[in-house]
């Protein structure tokens, strides 16, 4: 059988790096880097590299869901049903349970998985049709602080920068993110330009002496939590060395005045002893970061994932304003994305705050233009729920039906207790997943089978705001539909029973995708130039692009003008809070979680690849050699991790790069990779059945990357 190549884009990360796939027609047979695409110019890390034996029908059919299947009662084997019957049966129970007791009765929560087409209809069809904004995605987990700290300091949702930046750069301020591990291709590139330029500087702030702080010329490992004294000492300092830029400040900036005001008693001395650095290396970071001819900043979880998320993009994002360190080639703060559509989902307003193209919720003016866009009478005005906050009210009975797209909430959201009570008290769970088997299945009352990478048609935009193809190669397996065309079917169906019809035409991805373009228009993110047949013909395109430019945008705001109303950017005056859960006598070790190198959010896709897992085979406690040392157990030894909420037995294991008093638990393993239960007889839930629901006051981002635990020997 003679094979082909589709051009597509790796489902991973954001780095968002195109991909050849190699088919049959049938069956997925290879896959290579595309040479072509500006993310990644063909290379490919171990998980892009070994996408062709993640998919089906590689991975045994009994690990997809083929059928649509329902539950007669909870516990109870799912049976199968035919798609009309399943669809009837979704679109009745949410018009019931609307009818009686509003639309705020229900709840989505869906993915950064999903493409920009299956996000603009699910947000279509919760605050357009139904008349509830309670639709939240996993990408709040990930990105919602970099979206809030851009807000609230540049005026829009709008990284500035862009990969080749990194070529241009002086200084690399790399912060909370570990790219060697996380972003691997974006990492070698980074390699790369440090061969190619000697004098390039790398300074890496991270509590962890990671791959990418180990081979940075400055490793600032500080105590975790304590990002924003960092930044607010580094201020301190660059004012008092004159190193901050006067007439910058003076012309494109407001608020410079309350921050000095905030940083004056950051002094070296406090910021040494809260963040646990020399105060020769926090000088010298302050001087490479003000005093580079450009100094690039790139983040991810590690500020992100943290009760104060939103004030430590602002922060860092601040210390570019101080210094003038942004709107240049090499100059710029620069988030870098966690899952492979984060952006494209904030770009639809996918978010239980946000509106279609950067449009706020909470602006009058901008609901009514959606409203007008969308030819609904009104958009709601109550926020809706976001992603802690929505188990929570299904935990507490305000919530009755929840629909669960192409996640698993019953492993990756933090305090598992009240996510698994919550799916328990639903009335009423649907699961749109191309996995069966999921921790999260096990709640659903109805399963309906999705379309994976590989199988099928859209979008997705990258970090650096590149807008990528993805492609089928092959047909999805079984009966499993696409996300899009499952939300339609659902959508065509309450349209009718809500007097409603009409308002979801779509045939296909692609005029889904023109409806969205349309929103953009005269918006910062505007992409009224762009089709997907320019796509095709000239390849991935950055935004904004609005009708009539030939290109995309590399670079924002070059001519200072910021999105603000007035256009001056904004700083924020916000002073260091430390962690929500601080360590105490009785639970004396901060826990972090985070990534492996080769294995990518729960395991579904990349656990089933044999050479993965000779990476890491089995979850484990790291935790500082000396501290093993302390509590009398070696490499190996069973412990007992406990939180506020929960329990975990696993194995310790020594990491020298942790600092004291700290344990690292991968977030990849959940209870279907675990087994067996705890002492109270709750599945073991993975490392969110330790973690805190601790959110950011206005990010409403969890703090997954902080939570005061104890440890003993088993
Ligand atoms: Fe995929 Fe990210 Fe690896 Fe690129 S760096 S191949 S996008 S996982």
């Amino acid at each position: 059988m003679s094979t082909h190549e589709t051009r597509s884009t790796c489902p991973y990360c954001g780095v968002g790096c195109g991909v050849l796939v190699e088919s049959d027609g049938q069956r997925i047979t290879g896959v290579r880097g595309d040479p072509e695409h500006p993310a990644n110019f063909g290379r490919l890390c171990t998980k892009g590299s070994t996408l062709h034996l993640t998919a089906s029908p590689r991975v045994a059919t009994q690990a997809r869901l083929l059928v649509p299947m329902r539950r007669e009662h909870r516990g109870a084997a799912p049976a199968p049903l035919g798609w009309d019957d399943a669809l009837d049966l979704a679109a009745d129970t949410m018009h019931r349970v609307v009818g009686d007791h509003g639309p705020d009765a229900v709840g989505f929560y869906v993915s950064g998985q999903l493409l920009t087409e299956d996000y603009y209809v699910f947000n279509k069809l919760a605050k357009g049709l139904l008349g509830t904004n309670n639709v939240d995605t996993n990408s709040r987990l990930c990105m919602s602080s970099a979206v809030a700290g851009y807000k609230r300091t540049l005026g829009a949702d709008a990284p500035p920068a862009c990969y080749e930046d990194i070529d241009h750069a002086d200084c690399l301020f790399i912060a909370g993110a570990n790219p060697a591990w996380a972003h691997p291709v974006l990492y070698r590139r980074i390699e790369d330009a440090r061969a190619r330029r000697p004098g390039l500087r790398i300074v890496c702030c991270d509590p962890r002496r990671t791959e990418t702080a180990a081979a940075a010329d400055l490793h600032l490992q500080l105590q975790p939590g304590t990002d924003v004294m960092l930044f607010h000492g580094m201020l301190h300092l660059m004012i008092r060395e004159c190193w901050t830029r006067p007439g910058f400040i003076a012309g494109h900036t407001v608020g410079f005045e309350a921050l000095a005001r905030t940083v004056a008693d950051c002094t070296p001395e406090r910021v040494s002893r809260t963040c646990g650095i020399p105060v020769e290396d926090l000088h010298a970071a302050a001087r490479l970061f003000a005093t580079s001819q450009a100094t690039l900043s790139l983040w991810c979880q590690g500020l992100n994932q943290s009760s104060s998320g939103t004030a430590k993009n602002a922060a860092l994002i601040g210390l570019h304003l101080a210094t003038g360190q942004i709107g240049r080639p090499g100059a710029g703060p620069f988030s870098l994305t966690g899952q492979p559509n984060a952006m494209g989902g904030r770009e639809v307003g996918g978010l239980a705050n946000l509106l279609p193209a950067h449009r706020d919720l909470a602006n009058p003016a901008h609901r009514a233009e959606v409203a007008a866009l969308w030819g609904v009478p009104s958009v709601p005005e109550r926020p809706g729920r976001t992603a802690v906050e929505m188990f929570q009210a299904a935990a507490d009975g305000e919530i009755r039906m929840l629909w669960i797209a192409c996640t698993n909430p019953a492993q990756s959201m933090p305090d598992q207790a009240t996510v698994r009570r919550a799916l328990e008290r639903a009335e009423f769970v649907v699961l749109q997943e191309a996995f069966a088997g999921t921790a999260t299945g096990r709640y659903a009352d109805l399963l309906l089978p999705a379309s994976a990478w590989g199988e099928k048609d859209g979008t997705v935009t990258n970090s650096e705001r590149r807008i990528s193809r993805v492609r089928a190669a092959v047909p999805p397996p079984g009966q499993a539909r696409h996300d899009w065309a499952i939300v339609v079917g659902l959508a065509r169906r309450l349209g009718g029973r809500l007097g409603r019809p009409g308002l979801f035409p779509f045939e296909d991805p692609e005029s889904i995708w023109n409806e969205h373009r349309e929103t953009t228009r005269g918006r910062d993110l505007d992409i009224t130039g762009l089709d997907w047949a320019m796509i095709d013909r000239a390849g991935p395109q950055q935004w904004p692009l609005p009708e009539g430019a030939t290109a995309g945008t590399a670079r924002l705001y070059q001519d200072l003008v910021f999105a603000t109303g007035d256009g001056r950017a904004r700083f924020d005056d916000t002073a260091w809070r430390p962690p929500a859960e601080a360590p105490d006598a009785a639970r004396p070790f901060a826990l972090n979680t985070g990534r492996l190198r080769d294995q990518w959010h729960g395991m579904s896709r990349t656990g089933a690849v044999a050479r993965l897992f000779d990476h890491a085979g089995e979850p484990a406690v790291q935790l500082h050699p000396q501290d093993m040392e302390r509590l009398g157990i070696g490499d190996g030894t069973l412990v007992r991790v406990a939180s506020a909420r929960g329990a975990l037995v696993l194995p310790a294991r020594p990491a020298p790069e942790l600092g004291a008093s700290q344990a690292f638990i991968p977030m990849h393993w959940g209870d279907e990779f675990l087994g067996g239960r705890d002492a109270d007889g709750t599945p073991l839930a993975g490392v969110n059945a330790l973690s805190s629901p601790a959110f950011c006051p206005d990010s409403k981002q969890p703090e997954l990357k902080h939570s005061a635990v104890s440890i003993e020997r088993c």
